[in-house]
């Protein structure tokens, strides 16, 4: 037998014994090499460094295993990156990483604000959905704590609330030169203090942080409720504010009528205030943005091409920016006009995808991926290799579901939100630093979507 004679009946061997996603991920592009009859030893060629490295650390036994029942003398395996055929793989994965990455690395969030610097009013466009929300924060930054106080701002996923709440605060910031203090935080950021605080005996930390600011932003209130130590903080902290001028601005999924888990009274401060709300864009603003959105990347799509996106893409601007940016991807990954069969794949992918995904399809394609079960990452195990997967699924309800953190820590085994907190924050930032971790999640990405 041939090198490749025997590669094709260890890979046989192989593929009964894992799952077909990992032998179609990890073997596909595998080779056999080289074999030193002398030294008893072979090469195993794999497409780049990540898969090299996977498939030494997993797969070796099973591996040798094979070899050797073909040919015993064998007792020694090498692995090595094909590099030929390497290229144009290690190229692809780059680029799908650093579109993965591009959110957590190009911003540079003001750390005392936490203003996201890239959501301006000015790349934000203005529409019939919103020009209502547009105008109360034309109105609070004209008039901060004067004029709507509190101002609460709604609307479904992806219509643009949080780009709406960072712009307003970016154009106070730098209208007023500083003389204000803002301060943007997510509901989830404020019971996480909260918690924090109230572990660590700093309430007064706490209190500090929120009770001096000029103008307070809070993100997605809905995930606030039901929490009754963290809703008094903010009922005391939102009255303090109150109490002296200060601005308030609130964004929520929902009116404040109908947040199901929140205290009547700070459902009535909420009404007491301006409330408006962010509708679904027509098609003349969903190419709008299309049109803004290739200006300010300075890229060139056909004008056909964006049509075709604003007419398909309806569900919210999150999707619309989603598709453009892989279409974007792609002319400039192959250097070619796209075509119509390939545009629809790509709205297809992204219109279908989040819905479709569900919790235990994130739990069950990890555990797969990493060769242990979807009960060892629910249950309490602290055996040495469940404690990466476990993180990455906390990190992708987060990410793909939207879920609550305290949503997460109920589906993993009841366990504490500050638990999936910590997780979701220690991914995303390997996400930036460690290459490994963003190869995993793109692979995991690639099989849920499939
Ligand atoms: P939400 O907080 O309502 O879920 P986001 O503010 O995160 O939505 O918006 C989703 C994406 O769509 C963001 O990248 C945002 O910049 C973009 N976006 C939303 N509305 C607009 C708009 N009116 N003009 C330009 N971009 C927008
Ligand atoms: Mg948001």
């Amino acid at each position: 037998m041939n090198e490749q004679e025997i590669w094709k009946n260890v890979l046989g061997d192989i593929e009964l014994q894992i799952s077909k996603p990992n032998f179609l991920t990890w073997f596909k592009n595998s080779k056999l090499l080289e074999i030193n009859k002398k030294e008893g030893s072979v090469i195993i060629g794999l497409p780049n460094n990540f898969a090299k490295e996977w498939v030494k650390n997993r797969y070796h036994k099973i591996i040798l295993t094979s070899i050797r029942n073909i040919d015993e003398t064998i007792k020694h395996i090498d692995y090595a990156v094909i590099s030929t055929q390497a290229k144009e793989k290690v190229g692809e994965i780059k680029n799908n990483l650093t579109d993965v990455q591009s959110t957590l690395l190009d911003i540079k969030i003001n750390n005392k604000t936490n203003l996201n610097p890239k959501y301006t009013l000015k790349n934000f466009v203005v529409g019939s959905s919103n020009e209502l929300a547009f105008a109360a924060v034309q109105a609070v930054i004209k008039n901060v704590g004067k004029k709507y106080n509190p101002l609460f701002i709604y609307g479904g996923v992806g219509l643009g609330k949080t780009h709406l709440l960072h712009a307003t605060g970016n154009e106070i910031m730098s209208l007023y030169q500083n003389k204000i203090n803002v301060l943007y935080v997510s509901s989830e950021k404020f019971v996480n203090d909260v918690v924090w605080a109230l572990k660590n005996k700093r309430m007064e930390d706490i209190k500090n942080k929120y009770r001096n600011v000029d103008v307070l932003i809070v993100d997605d209130i809905q995930f606030i409720g039901g929490k009754t130590a963290t809703e008094q903080e903010f009922f005391y902290t939102f009255n303090t504010l109150y109490e002296n001028n200060k601005q308030i601005i609130i964004s929520s999924d929902r009116p404040p009528g109908v947040l199901p888990t929140l205290e009547e009274r700070l459902r009535s401060r909420f009404e007491g205030g301006m409330t408006v709300d962010i509708t679904y864009p027509d098609y003349e603003m969903r190419l709008a943005i299309l049109k803004a959105k290739v200006q300010n990347q300075g890229v060139i799509i056909e004008n056909s091409i964006l049509e075709q996106i604003a007419l398909k893409v309806q569900r919210n601007i999150r999707e619309l920016e989603g598709v453009l940016n892989k279409v974007i991807f792609y002319e400039q990954y192959k250097n070619q006009k796209i075509t119509s069969k390939k545009l629809n794949e790509i709205i297809n992918e992204v219109i279908n995808s989040s819905p479709k995904i569900t919790a235990s399809d994130i739990i069950n394609t990890v555990a797969d991926f990493f060769e242990i079960t979807p009960a060892e990452i629910i249950n309490k195990s602290r055996k040495q290799g469940v404690v990466e997967p476990r993180q990455i699924v906390m990190y992708l309800m987060r990410d793909l579901l939207k879920m609550s953190f305290p949503q997460i820590g109920e589906k993993l085994g009841k366990r504490d939100h500050t638990t999936v907190i910590h997780a979701y924050e220690k991914i995303s930032q390997q996400l930036v630093q460690d290459h490994d971790v963003g190869q995993k999640i793109l692979v995991i990405k690639e099989r849920l979507f499939k």
